[in-house]
């Protein structure tokens, strides 16, 4: 089973289940996603976001944040 986020033609974003990729092909073609908002058949795939936590970012990565001595390149920059 795969977890799909789409996205209905109002835009409206939800969760749906799926056997497989070629389940939800055949499924929205045959017009059997609804949306539960508003009812609309019409919906294609949702745009995943990206799984990058805060951690991926940049800041204080030397020295660790909270104890900024100094040493990396966001010291005193606040
Ligand atoms: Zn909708």
């Amino acid at each position: 089973m795969i977890l799909y986020s789409v996205q209905c033609g109002a835009g409206h974003v939800f969760d749906e289940w799926f056997s497989n990729s070629a389940d939800y092909d055949t499924r929205a073609a045959a017009g059997d996603i609804t949306c539960p908002d508003c009812g609309d058949t019409h919906v294609t795939k949702a745009i995943m976001a990206p799984s990058v936590g805060k951690s991926a970012q940049p800041e204080h990565a030397g020295c660790g944040a909270g104890s900024c001595q100094g040493g990396c390149p966001y010291a005193g920059g606040f």
